[in-house]
């Protein structure tokens, strides 16, 4: 798919719908800012992004809990946040989890390539960011994405 301006919340409810087999009997809170304005990407590799980490999210869950899908304008910067109220990264945990292969997933649960390609999606490809929040409360995965 080509490099296009693209409006975030038509990717993330259409990925959102793919998932909805998935996504049952998880709350699902959407809080979408409608001023976010178009922002220039590879709309099918975004949501490869978003199909991983709503897939981690609702596997930390075990299927049950809330995940909200957020957008919002930083300055110049789209931000797009994705966040469960699973049991949260531990923190020796934490500092691989964009390593290639790495997982805590049983064998065929899980490649490890899930973060490892978002971040090479994110960061390398749109030159955005990829910021981690997490406690036992829960994880917040903001995926964040210059607006020009
Ligand atoms: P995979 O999903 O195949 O394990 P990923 O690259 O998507 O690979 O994720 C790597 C690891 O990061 C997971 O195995 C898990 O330990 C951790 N992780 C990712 N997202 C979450 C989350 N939302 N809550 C808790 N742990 C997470
Ligand atoms: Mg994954």
């Amino acid at each position: 798919a080509p490099y296009q301006a693209s409006d975030l919340r038509v990717l993330l409810k259409s990925t959102l719908t793919m998932l909805s087999r998935k996504l049952e009997g998880v709350e699902l809170v959407k809080d979408f800012d409608p001023d976010l304005p178009q922002v220039p990407c590879y709309p099918a590799e975004l949501n490869q992004v978003w199909t991983n980490m709503v897939d981690n999210a609702v596997s930390a869950m075990g299927g049950s809990g809330t995940l909200t899908v957020r957008t919002r304008r930083e300055n110049q910067t789209a931000v797009v946040e994705i966040s469960d109220t699973g049991p949260g990264i531990p923190d020796e945990v934490r500092p691989r989890i964009f390593e290639p292969f790495f997982t805590t997933k049983d064998v065929g649960e899980g490649t490890g390539l899930g973060l490892d390609i978002s971040w090479r999606i994110v960061v390398t490809k749109h030159h955005g960011d990829i910021r981690v929040h997490s406690s036992s409360a829960g994880t917040t995965f903001e995926i964040r994405l210059p607006l020009g």
